[in-house]
């Protein structure tokens, strides 16, 4: 406990920017995130309230987080397992807990889990070596998807695999690596949802409206929520679903489920128990954020109210191949004199291609005009371009 504020400390393991945006939230909370951050640029590093630097995978350095701190919750996936069980043997408070955490972090248990379970997913299997994949496309079909069962992140670790000689000239090189692998029908979707929710280790849950994700090249990179034209009847039944997940696996905190919406119906791709990308949008468009809500959840308080107050658009920020000449104070600038309703998060990071360097949300109806704006917006940001043609100096054309 906080002696001066007489409130419970939450420590949250990584210091990206879901722990700065969550710091941002706590503030209101009267709380003071403590961060255990691996470097000292990151994102949340720069402006939490207690800053431990220590490595995620170094028992010790958790171990002496944890002692500081009431409740130890998490940025990212990437904790040792066995570490986390070791601190929950000893007594330690986590939430999520190990073994919820396990299928955020093993693909392969994942999928099996919740076929268990008798929760909807694509047909899968493990692989041990090329036999694997031949037989099952045999009996499945091809194409088919080859993942990495841990350690995948923004596509990195999704492999589209149209034949057998695919397979061949892939698989051998990355088991030699000890890289865990599965593989999965490649499903033909309509499109992706998520479905946000968050649960209370009280075991109140509680649904956001559901999102249609947009990806580029196995990233996010726009968020249309509520989905435009999801009926109330699949609305319903992906938030059951997340509900239920939430509940089978324990989840203390939010819950991404990320769905392919297929002609047959819904079928689950990947969980993630913590606040997530796909839930960005919350932070300006529902009554309570994602943020919010996971620091409620792991306190165990009761939860925020999940309606949304405005549809909204929300566009990823993403580093330009090469940095543009015109600095990034200049872009804003340009940016809220074209754009004043734009609602900036930037993450505090240095400029890399690809990386995500912040967010926008753009609330309204979600028109082709408002995500053109979005787009418009997120591109200027790190393009210092203006991809429909506008100048700075002579308005629109
Ligand atoms: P990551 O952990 O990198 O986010 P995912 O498992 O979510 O990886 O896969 C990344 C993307 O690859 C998904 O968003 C989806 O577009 C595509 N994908 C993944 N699995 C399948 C599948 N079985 N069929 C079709 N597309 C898939």
């Amino acid at each position: 406990m906080d002696t001066r504020t007489g409130l419970p400390v939450v420590g949250m393991v990584g210091g990206g920017q879901l722990a700065r945006m969550t710091h941002q939230a706590a503030i209101s909370l009267g709380q003071s995130l403590r961060v255990l951050a691996a470097g000292e640029h990151d994102s949340a590093g720069l402006v939490a309230g207690e800053v431990v630097y220590g490595h995620h995978t170094d028992l010790e350095a958790l171990r002496s987080f944890a002692r500081g701190v009431d409740v130890v919750t998490f940025d990212h996936e990437h904790v040792p397992g066995e570490h986390l069980l070791t601190l929950a043997n000893e007594g330690f408070q986590l939430r999520p807990g190990p073994y919820a955490l396990s299928f955020a972090q093993d693909k392969l248990l994942m999928r099996e889990r919740l076929a268990g379970l008798g929760f909807p997913g694509p047909p899968f299997t493990e692989v041990t070596g090329v036999e694997d994949v031949l037989k099952f496309a045999d009996a499945r079909g091809w194409p088919v998807v080859l993942k990495a069962a841990r350690g995948g992140y923004d596509g990195k670790g999704v492999w589209p695999l149209d034949s057998p000689d695919d397979a061949r000239g892939l698989i051998p090189e990355l088991l030699e690596a000890g890289t865990p692998l599965l593989v999965e029908t490649r499903v033909t979707m309509r499109r992706e949802l998520s479905a946000l929710v968050a649960r209370s280790p009280f075991g109140q849950g509680a649904a956001w409206p559901v999102v249609e994700t947009v990806q580029s090249a196995g990233i996010n990179t726009e968020v249309l929520a509520p989905a435009p034209g999801l009926t109330a009847r699949r609305t319903q039944e992906a938030q059951d679903l997340a509900l239920r997940i939430a509940e089978s696996l324990d989840v203390a905190g939010v819950l991404a489920v990320e769905l392919f919406e297929t002609d047959g119906g819904l079928l689950v791709n990947e969980l993630a128990m913590r606040p997530h990308n796909s839930g960005h949008w919350t932070m300006d468009g529902s009554a309570t954020s994602q943020f919010e809500q996971h620091l409620r959840a792991v306190l165990d308080y009761p939860l925020g109210a999940t309606e949304l107050l405005s549809p909204t658009v929300m566009a990823n920020v993403l580093g330009a191949a090469t940095p543009p000449a015109m600095r990034p104070d200049e872009r804003l600038h340009h940016l809220f004199a074209r754009f004043p309703d734009v609602r900036v998060h930037l993450y505090g990071k240095g400029e890399r291609p690809g990386r995500k360097l912040g967010h926008v949300n753009l609330l309204g109806e979600l028109t082709p005009r408002l995500r053109e704006k979005a787009r418009l917006a997120a591109h200027w940001l790190s393009h210092a371009e203006w991809l429909d043609g506008y100048e700075i100096h002579r308005g629109e054309r």
